[in-house]
């Protein structure tokens, strides 16, 4: 048998410049001087959710699903790519159980928004809040252009849950 357990990685990042909107996991961030650019709103948190959720099962990255090309992705907002990549993983009979999250980001500070993007995030995936950790970062002024982020996702196999099979 195999386990019914799989972690799942993603990191990503994008160059910010002003004049742009600053969403992460959902959440729009009003108070930022700069915005991420990207071909689709930039949310840098739930684009690397989505790539967790589909490296923990080799389903390749977002990119092949929604290619940076492709005019109907642009400005698009990115709780679809986070929908898509969940309904990949469910239809093989897998969950996400907990998610987490580092954003690493200068400016604005990010803490009080934490409760927030944790909610965001968490609904996304019909999880509990308390299961998305997300923690927020600096470079140290080491890239005061960007915003990276990266996140960890376990995944289970329906089949092996609590309370399935007759438990
Ligand atoms: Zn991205």
């Amino acid at each position: 048998m195999t386990w019914p357990f799989r972690v799942g990685f993603g990191e990503d990042a994008h160059r910010l410049e002003a004049g742009r909107r600053l969403v992460l996991g959902g959440v729009e961030i009003g108070h930022a001087e700069l915005g991420a650019v990207a071909h689709s709103d930039g949310d840098a948190v739930l684009h690397v959710v989505a790539d967790a959720l589909l490296s923990g099962l080799a389903l390749g990255d977002i990119g092949a699903y929604f290619p940076d090309t492709a005019e109907q992705w642009r400005g698009m907002d990115s709780r679809v790519i986070v929908e898509r990549a969940l309904a990949l993983v469910q239809e093989r009979g897998w969950v996400p159980v907990n998610v987490a999250v580092v954003v690493t980001l200068d400016r604005p500070k990010l803490g009080p928004l934490r409760a927030e993007i944790a909610r965001s995030v968490a609904a996304l995936l019909s999880l509990p809040e308390g299961d998305v950790g997300v923690s927020f970062k600096t470079s140290e002024g080491l890239a005061p252009l960007h915003v990276q982020t990266r996140a960890t996702v376990l995944l289970a196999r329906v089949d092996a849950a609590p309370g399935v099979g007759g438990e």
